[in-house]
C-alpha cells in the first residue's frame, strides 16, 4: 500500500522553471537571486534584513554566534522541540537549560521558562511548535526584563500571524527552515530576519567564513582592492542559487500553502469530533493564524500507554504518521550529557501521547477521511 507521508512538498512546473533559469545562468552560488529571495522573505514577514543558509539549522548556529553566545553562556530552549534549537547552543560551547511545555499547545511554558533563568543565561529561544506561535509577547517582556537576547525558532512556522502581524519581526532575530516539510521549500536551506543592521553584518560575515569583502569594515587598512579580511571564524554556509530560486518562487504561494493547511486542519477537526480517548490540537486562538506545520493528536491518559501500538496500525494502514520530537534531553546524546528523565514532565507526556497526522497542502478530502475513519476504527478496538 502506498503511505500517505505526513508531510510533503508542492511543486509546480513554475518552481521548477525558476530552477532551471538559473542554471543557465552564470550564477550557481552567491548571485542575484539570493539576494532578491532575501528581500522578498523581508518583505513577506515585514522585516528590514532576512539572511538566508544552506539550512535552518545553519541559520541558528549563526543567530546564536550573532547574538555572542559561548561557552559558559546558558540558553532556554524548550525541551519538546528538534534537536538542532538545542545543538545549535553546543556548537558555540554554551549548555542548553531545557524548559518544560504548555500540556495544551506544546510550546515552550513561560512560567518554566522564567524558573530556568538564571545570572548565565544569555538568551531565551521559544520555538513555534506545529507552526503555533509561541506566547511571544510574553517571552519578549520576559526578555526585555532580564536583558537576554530573544531568538524565535519559527522553523515550523513561516505564514503564522500573531496579534496582527507575520511571524518575524517579534523577536530579535526569527530563523524560518525551508525543509521540504516545511511551510516553503529551497531543498535544504533557512533564513534569520531581523530588524538589527548590527545582527544582519554578523549573520552575512558567519555565513561565509568570517571573511568580508566590504573594504569600510577592515580593520587593516592601505591593501589593493584585491584584499579580503577575516575577521571572525565563520562557516560556509551559503545557500545556492538553485535554491534560492525555488525559495522565490514557492514563496509566491506561501499564503496558498497557508490556506490550504488550515482548511485541512479544520476538516481535521470536524472529522475527527467526538472520538473517545483522542485530544484534537487547539483550533487557532483569536490571536493567532497558526500555520499548521503538524496537526498533532495526543491519547488521552487511559490509552496512552498504548500509543507505539495504536502508531503501528496507522502505519500499517497506509498512514504515514510520526511522533513530535523526541524530547532533545532524552536523546541519547544528551543523556550522556547528564540531562534526566523527569527534568521536563510535561513535554515527556505530551510527547509520549502523541501522534502527527499527515497534513499538507496537497492532502485530499478523501485521504483524510479515511485517515480519519482509521483512527476511530483503531481506537474503538483498542
Ligand atoms: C526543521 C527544524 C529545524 C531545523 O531546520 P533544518 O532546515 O532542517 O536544518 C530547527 N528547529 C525546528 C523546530 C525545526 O522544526
Amino acid at each position: 500500500m502506498k503511505m500517505i507521508p505526513y508531510s510533503r512538498q508542492d511543486i509546480n512546473e513554475a518552481d521548477i522553471k525558476a530552477v532551471a533559469r538559473v542554471m543557465r545562468s552564470p550564477w550557481l552560488t552567491q548571485g542575484p537571486t539570493i539576494e532578491r529571495f532575501e528581500k522578498a522573505i523581508a518583505k513577506k514577514v515585514g522585516a528590514k534584513f532576512a539572511i538566508a543558509f544552506n539550512s535552518g539549522t545553519a541559520a541558528l548556529h549563526a543567530a546564536y554566534f550573532a547574538a555572542g553566545i559561548k561557552k559558559g553562556d546558558e540558553v532556554i530552549v524548550p525541551a519538546l522541540t528538534f534537536a538542532a534549537t538545542a545543538n545549535a547552543a553546543l556548537y558555540l560551547g554554551a549548555t542548553p537549560v531545557f524548559a518544560d511545555s504548555d500540556i495544551r499547545s506544546g510550546n515552550m511554558s513561560v512560567a518554566d521558562a522564567r524558573e530556568k533563568i538564571t545570572n548565565r543565561t544569555k538568551a531565551i529561544v521559544p520555538v513555534d511548535y506545529s507552526g503555533r506561535p509561541a506566547d511571544l509577547r510574553e517571552f519578549r517582556a520576559l526578555a526585555k526584563k532580564h536583558k537576554l537576547i530573544f531568538i524565535e525558532d519559527a522553523a515550523q512556522a513561516l505564514g503564522a500571524s500573531y496579534r496582527g502581524k507575520p511571524v518575524g519581526t517579534q523577536a530579535d532575530m526569527t530563523m524560518f527552515s525551508f525543509h521540504p516539510v516545511k511551510s516553503i521549500t529551497t531543498g535544504e536551506g533557512g533564513v534569520i530576519v531581523t530588524n538589527s543592521a548590527a545582527y544582519a553584518r554578523t549573520l552575512r560575515l558567519f555565513r561565509s567564513h568570517g571573511i568580508s569583502k566590504d573594504a569600510r569594515t577592515f580593520v587593516k587598512k592601505g591593501h589593493g582592492e584585491w584584499y579580503q579580511e577575516m575577521q571572525v571564524l565563520g562557516f560556509n554556509y551559503r545557500m545556492p542559487e538553485m535554491s534560492a530560486a525555488l525559495g522565490e518562487s514557492q514563496l509566491k504561494r506561501l499564503d496558498s500553502f497557508i490556506h490550504k493547511r488550515s482548511a485541512a486542519a479544520k476538516r481535521y477537526h470536524k472529522l475527527l469530533a467526538n472520538i473517545p480517548n483522542l485530544i484534537l490540537p487547539q483550533a487557532g486562538r483569536s490571536h493567532e493564524q497558526p500555520a499548521w506545520h503538524l496537526y498533532p493528536v495526543r491519547l488521552s491518559p487511559e490509552v496512552a500507554h498504548r500509543r507505539d501500538e495504536i502508531f503501528t496500525k496507522l502505519r500499517k494502514a497506509g498512514i504515514g504518521v510520526q511522533v513530535h520530537h523526541v524530547p532533545v534531553h532524552l536523546h541519547h546524546y544528551y543523556e550522556k550529557l547528564a540531562y534526566k528523565k523527569g527534568l521536563c514532565p510535561n513535554a515527556e507526556a505530551f510527547v509520549a501521547s502523541e501522534i502527527s497526522i499527515p497534513l499538507f497542502p496537497g492532502i485530499t478530502l478523501k485521504q483524510q477521511t479515511y485517515i480519519a475513519r482509521e483512527i476511530r476504527e483503531i481506537l474503538a478496538r483498542l
